[in-house]
């Protein structure tokens, strides 16, 4: 059952030490903690490989808490709910001594038994850990028991597979809180309410009314220090699989029947079961692959892919996809979905644009002159806002004469408002018990199915790589992609909120 507030929990986060925890875990349970939506009965147990004690997991969490929150109140109260224990994630003895804190700070703050274990570790480790919880002990408690995985959550749909039966021999799917962080972005949960409680957009989002949506997410930083993990996995795995595949269900599924976790998730299920599969020969007519090479920025050598650390110098991995996805169902038959994400783009940026068709005649057309067509842009980040792009009346002009406006919605302009860190979401959503916002299996199983094909297609195949420079917006050949369909990337920049 979803709760408004958050009970008694005992957290345990497995990957205390790591990068993760430090950057987001911490200030998020942070600002729950502040706002007053964790509960008062609450203690977290971190949990890693380093001789660490409490007093020193303490302060690294108020170090990590004031590198992003200056004025941290009661932070001292906070910190004192935190406890380490040292751990090895495949011995039997490290769980034991792990269930005895645990049981300790249940009977200490009254947790009853609720216990959720985070795991911000590598994922070769979650099948292991989830199943000495159970065997161990750790699960043996009459509160409730919530797993919540970081991605990725497989390396293809077998190994996927493979880990998915490991953690549900444990673990009920409903029980299971695999996270995809977009999911907790503000905007990309604004999907949803901007189409199904706007009376204006829910007649118009079918292939009658729209051309063409594209689904931009660009980087501008390279691998930097995660090429070893980045050449395993590449932008198709890292961004696609789940993602940018989560973003086109929000924009495709039907209107749920009621907004619970089940309904809604089971019409995205829907969607990317729908999704056009694509023969490995059809590969190249769908999909471009890029990777960057190096290039000059104010007179410095930014380095290329190949020239990255733990890369290896002749590497055939992605860290660019553009993609034309086509969903065979009755409300989308013919539009594209154009997606594409890559490292060192011209801008961080992540956006969506709704193409409209044009008017069915058009009475402004002069040879000089064409009506641009209607946009309705979703600036997920770093942005936050909707812009609708409109024609009207050039001001003084002939009647004959239009120009475009823009309708702009910013979030950021919000007087006071700083909209949560997605983890700050997720995790309050994840102690409330509300899964909506978290991936269930059968959107794993598909979104890997699909990906599947292209990555057997493209690791069988040598890429003439580099073929993007570094701060550019991808390989020409992601232009030919939607110019052969008579459309072309709307160019980025010119989108921002500050240009609108
Ligand atoms: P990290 O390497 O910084 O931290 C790994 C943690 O695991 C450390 O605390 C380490 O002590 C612990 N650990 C490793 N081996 C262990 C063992 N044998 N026994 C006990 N503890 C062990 O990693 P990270 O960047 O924090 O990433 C953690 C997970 O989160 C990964 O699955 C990653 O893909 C995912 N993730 C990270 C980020 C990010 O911003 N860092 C973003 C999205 C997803």
């Amino acid at each position: 059952m979803i709760q408004s507030e958050t009970p008694a929990s005992l957290i345990m986060i497995f990957g205390a030490t790591g990068d993760l925890a430090k950057r987001k875990l911490y200030p998020s349970l942070y600002h729950l903690f502040r706002k007053g939506k964790l509960a008062e009965h609450f203690a977290v147990i971190g949990v890693a490989r380093r001789p660490w004690s409490n007093e020193v997991l303490r302060e690294h969490v108020k170090d990590s808490v004031l590198t992003s929150i200056k004025d941290a109140e009661n932070i001292e109260e906070f910190i004192s709910h935190f406890y380490y224990q040292p751990h090895d994630v495949s011995d039997t003895d490290s769980y034991i001594e792990l269930k005895k804190l645990a049981n300790e700070l249940d009977s200490k703050y009254s947790l009853q038994g609720n216990r959720i274990f985070y795991l911000a570790m590598a994922p070769e480790f979650f099948g292991t850990i989830a199943e000495h919880l159970k065997t161990d002990g750790l699960t043996d408690t009459n509160g409730f028991h919530r797993l919540v995985i970081e991605k990725p959550f497989g390396h293809d749909l077998e190994s996927a597979i493979q880990l998915n039966n490991r953690i549900r021999k444990v673990f009920s799917e409903n029980d299971i809180y695999r996270i995809d962080h977009y999911l907790g972005k503000e905007m990309v949960q604004n999907i949803e309410v901007i189409r199904f409680a706007n009376a204006i957009f829910e007649p118009l989002w079918n292939s009658r009314f729209i051309s063409n949506i594209q689904i931009t997410s660009s980087e501008m930083l390279g691998v930097e220090e995660r090429g070893g993990y980045y050449e395993t996995s590449g932008a198709l795995r890292d961004m696609v699989q789940n993602h940018m595949l989560q973003m086109v269900a929000l924009l495709a599924m039907e209107p749920p029947i009621r907004l619970t976790p089940k309904e809604i998730r089971s019409e995205k299920v829907k969607v990317l079961g729908a999704l056009r599969s694509i023969k490995v020969e059809e590969v190249k007519q769908y999909f471009v692959r890029g990777q960057y090479g190096p290039s000059t920025e104010n007179g410095e050598h930014v380095p290329g892919y190949r020239e990255e650390v733990n890369v290896n110098p002749e590497s055939n991995t992605d860290t660019y996809v553009a993609g034309k996805l086509m969903i065979d169902n009755f409300r989308w038959a013919g539009v594209p979905f154009y997606i594409r994400t890559g490292k060192r783009m011209t801008e961080k940026s992540t956006k969506i644009i709704i193409q409209f068709k044009d008017v069915p005649m058009n009475l402004y057309y002069s040879s000089d002159k064409k009506l641009a067509p209607n946009l309705l842009v979703i600036h997920i980040q770093p942005e936050e806002g909707i812009t609708l792009h409109l024609n009207a009346k050039e001001s003084g002009g002939q009647m004959m004469e239009t120009t475009p406006v823009k309708l702009n919605f910013s979030n950021n302009d919000i007087a006071g408002l700083n909209t949560p860190e997605a983890y700050e979401k997720l995790l309050f959503d994840c102690l409330r018990g509300d899964a909506t916002n978290f991936t269930h299996w059968d959107e794993v199983a598909l979104s890997w199915n699909f990906v599947d094909k292209i990555s057997t297609y493209w690791e069988n195949e040598k890429a003439e790589f580099p073929n993007y420079a570094a701060g550019t917006m991808g390989p020409k050949d992601a232009d030919e992609l939607l110019k052969q369909d008579g459309f072309f990337w709307w160019p980025i920049a010119d989108l921002d909120v500050d240009n609108c």
